[in-house]
């Protein structure tokens, strides 16, 4: 028996008449960027995400970039970013000429946390960075108060949870903006690149529509030196398909999730936690333990595909060598980094892959009664 991490081609089968049936029309409409297919997706993305707006754009990094700079941030400005996350975070504010400055994660949530931003906020600070990583949300209240007390606007990334809540609400227009990535593997994913913006916020998402268009409202008029991101009516038809899917596939990511916290509460790996106050969508279910390595080895030799998010953190990559942040200078977010993995969760696993991943666990890692 073998486990994939995650199984792209059984979620296209399965939903392959909606989705041949969206592909045929799009092509047969003649029309390929922004169109009818862009635009109705926009209006059920933006009403999903109970935001007022949605910006289609080419990416997610695209996404963060285009609304960072929408937001004012230039040359000479410091944008907080979480130390632990996915490092298009943080390209997304070098892009702008702006500096990274990070704020270490909760260990427990891995997710920025709230207490730790302030002591980060100097003058140049304009926006704080949330990322709702591996489908948690990130405790927004406290950081939105934070923001508007040192009057700065608040950014999340919602690259890896695609349905979440907070509070009861769903992401999408808590703070002043949201970046969303629809790269294959994200819980909502297309079958090629794409990525939006969602906000309460028409005069933003007014901006970053211009901005992804050469800058330009009307043909060949550009006001601003614009970028080329757009998401195509190809990726947008797709999109609306699997939006359709995605409370059901979020719900059996859910219940692997809950499988793996009832099944290995007895091992000696610290488990995830989901906050009183959080939705999760399980983009990823990572467990942290020392030993790490051989663990993963050990689960690939029968057959348990598992992956690392990350294996190196942002701050001691090559691409930010020029900001000099020694290792040892952001402990919880190297700890994270030393000693988390990722276990199968892909929402067509079966009840058997799910015992199977859960009793190859145990057997490596129970501790005795
Ligand atoms: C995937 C991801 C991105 C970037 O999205 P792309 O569509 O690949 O550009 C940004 N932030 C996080 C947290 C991500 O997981």
């Amino acid at each position: 028996m073998s486990v994939a991490f995650l199984n792209l081609k059984d979620t296209y089968l399965e939903l392959r008449p909606e989705l041949d049936a969206a592909v045929k029309r799009t092509l047969e409409s003649g029309w390929y960027v922004l169109g009818d297919e862009v635009a109705a997706f926009e209006d059920e993305f933006a009403a999903y995400c109970e935001s007022k707006h949605c910006v289609g754009v080419a990416n997610g990094l695209d996404a963060l970039h285009l609304a960072l700079v929408a937001l004012g941030v230039g040359p000479g400005d410091e944008v907080i970013v979480p130390s632990n996350t996915y490092i298009a975070t943080w390209l997304a504010v070098s892009q702008c000429g702006a500096t990274p400055v990070p704020v270490e994660p909760d260990v427990d949530t891995f997710n920025i946390a709230p207490a730790l931003i302030e002591a980060a906020i100097s003058p140049k600070t304009k926006v704080i960075i949330a990322v709702h990583l591996y489908g948690q949300p990130a405790d927004l209240g406290p950081i939105i108060e934070l923001a508007r007390r040192h009057g700065l606007k608040v950014l999340e990334d919602g690259a890896q949870a695609h349905g979440a809540r907070y509070r009861g609400k769903r992401l999408g227009a808590h703070g002043d903006v949201v970046a969303w990535s629809f790269y294959p593997g994200k819980n909502l994913g297309a079958f090629g690149d794409g990525g939006a913006i969602t906000t309460d916020d028409a005069e933003l998402a007014s901006r970053v529509r211009v901005l992804g268009n050469y800058g330009s409202r009307t043909k060949y008029a550009n006001e601003v030196a614009g970028f080329n991101s757009r998401l195509d009516e190809l990726q947008a038809a797709v999109l609306r398909v699997k939006l359709r899917h995605l409370d059901r596939f979020n719900a059996s990511r859910r219940i692997i999730a809950e499988a793996y916290l009832k099944g290995l509460a007895d091992t000696d790996l610290t488990l995830p936690i989901v906050s009183s106050w959080a939705e999760p969508v399980w983009h990823l279910f990572v467990v942290r333990g020392e030993g790490r390595d051989a663990l993963q080895r050990n689960l690939a030799s029968v057959g348990i595909e598992t992956l690392i998010h990350y294996p190196i953190p942002p701050h001691l990559q090559g691409a930010y060598a020029g900001m000099g942040i020694q290792p040892g200078a952001l402990p919880i977010s190297e700890k994270i980094h030393d000693e988390a993995l990722s276990l199968p969760i892909s929402p067509t696993m079966t009840a058997a892959d799910v015992s199977e991943v859960v009793s190859q666990v145990r057997k490596l890692r129970s501790t005795p009664a």
